[in-house]
């Protein structure tokens, strides 16, 4: 049997440490795109065990040239764009970057396709950021888009363009708009991470206290390996088109603390305020976690919830791992450094 080919770009990510191991169990020849100037790290593939088996090539969003070499002579029959300056919080101090990476960026993959690899389909990382602040209580795939940050905004212009390219020249491109998901790979960046190895290093007296921002936004959180398989079976139905990958939960921040503390056995009780509200470990009465003003972001995502019918209707997808789990594997591994 012929092997498939696939590109997975922005391979030292999270979701491409996934996808990938995913496409290797299924007989993929995986080719893994990295940029420019990274510091070629593979960490997250050692981790897998799937480094050693993956082909690297340069592949820079910014890189017009480099894009329509790669996509030319590639001759893929799946690329799966996970490349992207991924941090809300840096898009407010980067803007003009995130929208050349992450909007621009994917029109220069389109653009190659379209010229000289029509046959190749296209997976585009989409996210609920997109949505912003609605007043719909479940987003699926008909709700408004609402963008409130340079990310969001970038990756709405990334979205509508896999559209227009679907529709004029029909393109075989799908969007996943993927609600947050977490994993023990997940970039230190991102509040699960964070939660999980600040609590650890407490556990452990690495620090005494760790700090957070708005501990009252809600997130829809799943497991990024979950996620990864809902991007392949994307690629593998007969037309193109979008899916809401969600889990269907909404917790806070402050619950996500407490998941992670109840795992790590830490007993805790909160006090105080807004700015001084504070989580103290019961068992010696120290501060252990503050929250701190400036890790509160310009302006916020209230809550996230999104409705992943038509993927469960269409993919036969579903979410596996709950939040308590996914919580737990988070912790476990955490603590793995520690034995
Ligand atoms: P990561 O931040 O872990 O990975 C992003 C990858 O993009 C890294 O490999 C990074 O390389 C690479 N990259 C950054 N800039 C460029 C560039 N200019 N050219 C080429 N590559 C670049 O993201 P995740 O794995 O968490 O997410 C994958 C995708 O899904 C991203 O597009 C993200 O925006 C999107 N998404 C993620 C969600 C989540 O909850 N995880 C939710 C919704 C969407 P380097 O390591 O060198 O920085
Ligand atoms: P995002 O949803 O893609 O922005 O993912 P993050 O994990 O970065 O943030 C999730 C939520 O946690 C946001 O509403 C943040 O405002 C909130 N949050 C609270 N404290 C922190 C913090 O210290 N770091 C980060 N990254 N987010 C925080």
């Amino acid at each position: 049997m012929i092997k498939k080919k696939a590109l997975v770009t922005g391979i030292s990510g999270q979701d491409a440490a996934y996808l990938s191991k995913f496409l290797l169990e299924r007989g993929y020849e995986v080719i893994g795109g990295e940029r420019q100037n990274a510091s070629r790290n593979l960490w997250r593939l050692k981790a897998l065990g799937v480094d050693k088996k993956i082909k690297m090539i340069p592949f820079e969003l910014l890189d017009e040239n480099n894009i329509n070499k790669e996509i030319r002579r590639g001759n893929y029959d799946e690329v799966y764009n996970l490349a992207a300056q991924s941090y809300v919080d840096k898009s407010f101090a980067s803007p003009i970057y995130t929208s050349n990476v992450n909007a621009l960026g994917v029109i220069r993959i389109l653009e190659a396709i379209r010229q000289f690899s029509k046959k190749t389909k296209l997976y585009q990382a989409s996210s609920s950021e997109m949505y912003g602040n609605t007043d719909i209580k479940f987003q699926d795939e008909k709700t408004h888009f609402k963008p409130i940050s340079p990310y969001a905004i970038s990756k709405l212009h990334a979205h509508w363009m896999l559209g227009l390219y679907r529709n004029a020249y029909n393109l075989y491109c799908s969007s996943g708009i993927l609600f947050n998901h977490e994993s023990p790979l997940r970039g230190d960046e991102f509040v699960s991470k964070k939660i999980v190895t600040d609590l650890v290093k407490v556990k452990y007296k690495k620090i005494s206290c760790m700090y957070l921002g708005n501990i009252y936004a809600r997130r829809d959180w799943g497991y990024s390996l979950d996620y990864v398989e809902a991007m392949w079976k994307m690629l593998q139905q007969k037309k193109a088109d979008d899916y809401v990958i969600s889990s269907g939960i909404n917790q806070t921040v402050k619950s996500f603390v407490n998941e992670v503390a109840k795992n790590l056995k830490l007993d805790i009780k909160w006090t105080g305020q807004k700015l001084n509200e504070k989580a103290i470990n019961k068992k010696n009465n120290k501060i252990i976690i503050r929250i701190k003003k400036h890790l509160f972001r310009p302006i916020e995502i209230k809550s996230t919830y999104g409705n992943a019918n038509k993927a469960k209707k269409n993919l036969k997808w579903v979410p596996k791992t709950d939040f308590k789990t996914l919580v737990k594997i988070m912790c476990d591994k955490e603590l793995e450094k520690y034995k």
